[in-house]
Formats: structure tokens, sequence, C-alpha cells
């Protein structure tokens, strides 16, 4: 039985690790060429070690790019679209957290700059490349490939939620995206572009492990939990293959929340 994203092409950012790497196995496994985008090129180049000896029916190629300098960006849909002949799926995951990024009073001004930069404007980046590359897409109904694509930006349950452990520029940059999504799902809709969110709760990924690096912070965090246990990346991933896939061709503008219920709770 063919993949749910046969014939289809996807770029991930943050592909090495996490969530994104966790994406680009499953994007790959359901029949996707697959560009695995990082600043860490080695990181990229052992996901797509792992591609090649699992599925060895896709094409997958690391890229060396920071989602925080556009030119990095534009290169990396431009090998996309040259490589595989279209790009059918956007998936700008790729965020960071600072460490000393903490409330109103202690986050500095560099650091707030420095996460909008790689949070907000990489992800404005990878959309607007993105949608210029997609309107491009050959038609082919036979594959079943209209024109179009699915851009998927990674935001946070701290979009909705205020976090007890501050991370301020971190939460206003996540807000950001959710805006930014919406507002860009609506102008680009009728072109059959549509645009998505996805609200991870907190992940067992090293992003968070970094943050919470005791077992006292990792117990405060667990309390919240209504699942009692921090998510899985493979998890987020399923969650981003349903809005990648056209099993969510009515879907458009949403914030897709994969947060084991931490959002709908008090
Ligand atoms: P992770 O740390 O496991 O992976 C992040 C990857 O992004 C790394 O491979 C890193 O090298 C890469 N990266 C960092 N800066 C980059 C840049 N400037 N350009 C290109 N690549 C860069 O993190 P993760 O948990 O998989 O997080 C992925 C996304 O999910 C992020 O946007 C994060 O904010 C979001 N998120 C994570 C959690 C969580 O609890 N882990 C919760 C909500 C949202």
């Amino acid at each position: 039985m063919p993949g749910r994203l046969h014939y289809k092409s996807a770029l991930i950012t943050g592909a090495g690790s996490g969530i994104g790497l966790e994406s680009s196995l499953l994007f790959a496994q359901e029949g996707a060429n697959v560009l695995l985008v990082d600043i860490s090129l080695d990181a990229a180049k052992k996901g797509v070690a792992l591609i090649e000896e699992r599925f060895p029916q896709v094409k997958a190629l690391a890229f060396k790019a920071d989602v925080g300098q556009e030119a990095d960006v534009k290169a990396a849909v431009d090998l996309a679209v040259k490589e595989f002949g279209r790009l059918d799926v956007m998936f700008n995951n790729a965020g960071i957290m600072h460490p000393n990024d903490d409330n109103a009073l202690n986050t500095e001004e560099r650091i707030w700059d420095l996460t909008m930069t790689i949070n907000v404007k990489g992800v404005w980046w990878g959309c607007k490349y993105a949608i210029l590359a997609m309107r491009q897409n050959p038609v082919d109904e036979t594959k079943g490939l209209r024109s179009g694509g699915s851009i998927i930006n990674t935001a946070s349950f701290v979009a909705i939620l205020g976090a007890a452990t501050p991370q301020l520029a971190y939460t206003a940059s996540k807000g950001a995206v959710l805006a930014m999504t919406r507002e860009l799902a609506m102008v680009h809709a009728r072109e059959g572009i549509r645009l998505n969110s996805i609200c991870p709760g907190p992940l067992k990924t090293p992003l968070l492990m970094n943050f919470l690096d005791t077992p006292e912070k990792r117990d405060r965090r667990l309390v919240h939990l209504p699942m009692g246990r921090f998510g899985e990346g493979i998890e987020i991933a399923k969650g981003a293959l349903f809005l990648a896939s056209d099993d969510s061709s009515y879907v458009t503008g949403t914030d897709f929340k994969v947060d084991g219920g931490l959002t709908s709770c008090y």
C-alpha cells in the first residue's frame, strides 16, 4: 500500500534531533523524499544515514542551514526543489529555548533578539520561500499531486498557557508563530496552500531536558501534566504527518495541540 506521502517531497528544519528527526524518519517511511535541514550538518547527516538504511526507496539529503539567516532558508528551499522537482511539505520546526531566557526583569535584549530571529523570522522566511515554491508545483492528477502544499509551523503549549517556569522571549516567539500562521493560512487558502501550527506539550527531547536540568525541576513540571509523563518526539511527528498528508485536506489555520491534554486542564 502506498504511504501517506507517496510522490511528495518534504523539507524539515531542526531535522537533526527530537521532533524534526522523528518526523524525517516518519515522513520517509510514508514515502516522501526528505531534505533534512539543521544548523548541525553532522546531526542532519546521521538522520539521512538512518533513512538510507531503513527506507532505501526514498531520497534523503542533509543540508546545513541556520534558519535565522534568510539566505540559508532560501538556499534550503531551492535545493529541495532542484533535487526533488517540487516541494509539497514544509515543516518549519527548528527553534531554540535560550537557557538564560527568564522573566521580564531578567531576560536580556540580546537573548530576546536571538530567540525572535530564529523562532519567528526563521518561520516567516520558511513560509515565504515555501509559498513561492509551492505556487510552482506542477499538477499531476495521476499521482494525486495537486498544486499547492502544506506548511506546518512548530509553536508550543506556552503560546496558549503562561509557563510557571518562565521563558519570556520563547513564549512570546511561539505566540507570534500562532498568529502568523493563522494569517498566512487565510491569505493563501485559495492557492491550495494550507498552513497550520502544531503545539507540542513538554517533551523528553534535548531542548526541554537541558532546560529542566535537575530531577526537582522535572518533577515540578510533571505535576501539571494530566498524563503524568513527558511526550515523545514521535508523538508530535505523528501529528505533523496528519497535517502534512492529504488526510488533513480541509484543515488550515488551526493550532493543532499534541500536548497530552495540558492546555485543557487546570
Ligand atoms: P531539539 O533540541 O531536540 O532539536 C532541535 C534541532 O534544531 C536541533 O537539531 C538543533 O541543532 C536545530 N537547530 C537549532 N537552532 C537552529 C537553527 N538556527 N537553524 C537550524 N536548526 C537549528 O528540540 P525539539 O524538542 O525537537 O524542538 C523542536 C521544536 O519544538 C522547537 O521549535 C521547539 O521550540 C518546539 N517545542 C519543543 C517542546 C519540548 O518540550 N521539547 C515543546 C513545545 C515546542
